[in-house]
């Protein structure tokens, strides 16, 4: 496994490897990995001759205020997993590689963008299209695998990835989750013990979600309601947003008819954690 710094070093290192006729499969992170993080990498292994993970915390899609210093960083140890998992490159810019002093042009995603978490982190998804973008362009994988755990962020690179016809396939990977339910994320380590706890009140209000839909209550508004009411008895959570949204358009849904997604994004303590479940009748 190589670790490379460079985006033409990258970029020699792949050439090879498409000239030998290999597919190349890439996996975005932000590195700090977990059991969510590997689903993909192992899924993208079996599909691909060359497997790519980038690990690059992207500074352009933190707001201000947010973790972007914190965020938790830890370079041996995901080199260590990675090999496990039998990567051949990690792709692991810096900050002044992917952008320069000079740097100017920023991708935008309609509509997509705007609701959910676009609307409590301006910007965010600008950032994150960008990036995508660009190691898409670094890179030029066959596929590109996204966790449904970041379900927005799944469905702008997708509708990116149309709307500027990329030769690229984009593949989206179920949530992985901790045994009590909890969806992994690098956030989680924020979380003191007592936060922890409180933080099944995500899976747990998604799950109430689905038993009241099984119920009949199908009323999109309703839902909201009741999944904004038992969030609500956890004294440590205070919510973002909870969404009852189309799965495909992300607009709010005031009747579910067959799926919809509920989406939610809650603050427990100062650490904000988001979390979604298909919804099916
Ligand atoms: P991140 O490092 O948080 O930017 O995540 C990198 C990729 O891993 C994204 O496509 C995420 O959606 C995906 N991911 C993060 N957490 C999970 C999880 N619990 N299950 C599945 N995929 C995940």
């Amino acid at each position: 496994m190589r670790v490379l710094y460079a985006i033409n070093e990258t970029r020699e290192f792949i050439a090879l490897a498409r000239g030998g006729g290999k597919s190349i499969g890439l996996v975005p992170t932000m590195g700090c990995f977990h059991e969510g993080h590997l689903s993909l990498m192992r899924r993208a292994r079996e599909e691909n001759d060359l497997l790519v993970v980038s690990i690059f915390v992207n500074p352009i899609q933190f707001g201000l205020g947010e973790d972007f210093r914190e965020y938790p960083r830890d370079l041996e140890r995901d080199a260590r997993m990675a090999q496990e998992v039998g990567i051949d490159l990690i792709f692991n810019p810096s900050v002044e590689e992917i952008y320069p002093e000079e740097y100017r042009t920023y991708v935008e995603v309609e509509r997509l963008s705007a609701g959910l978490c676009g609307a409590s982190r301006p910007g965010h998804f600008r950032g994150v299209a960008t990036v995508v973008l660009k190691l898409f362009n670094i890179v030029q994988p066959d596929r590109a695998y996204f966790g449904r755990k970041d379900y927005q962020q799944l469905k702008i690179i997708e509708r990116m990835a149309k709307d500027l016809d990329l030769p690229v396939e984009i593949v989206g990977a179920p949530t992985v989750r901790e045994p009590d339910g909890l969806a992994m994320s690098s956030r989680n380590t924020y979380l003191s013990p007592e936060e922890r706890k409180a933080a099944l009140v995500l899976n747990r209000s998604l799950e109430h979600a689905q038993q009241l839909l099984d119920e009949g209550i199908t009323s999109g508004e309703e839902l909201r309601r009741r999944v904004e009411k038992f969030i609500g008895r956890e004294p440590l959570a205070r919510i973002d947003h909870v969404a009852v949204v189309h799965p495909e358009t992300l607009d709010c849904l005031a009747e579910v008819e067959d799926e919809a997604v509920l989406a939610l994004a809650v603050r427990i303590g100062g650490t904000r954690l988001i979390d979604n479940v298909l919804l099916a009748r």
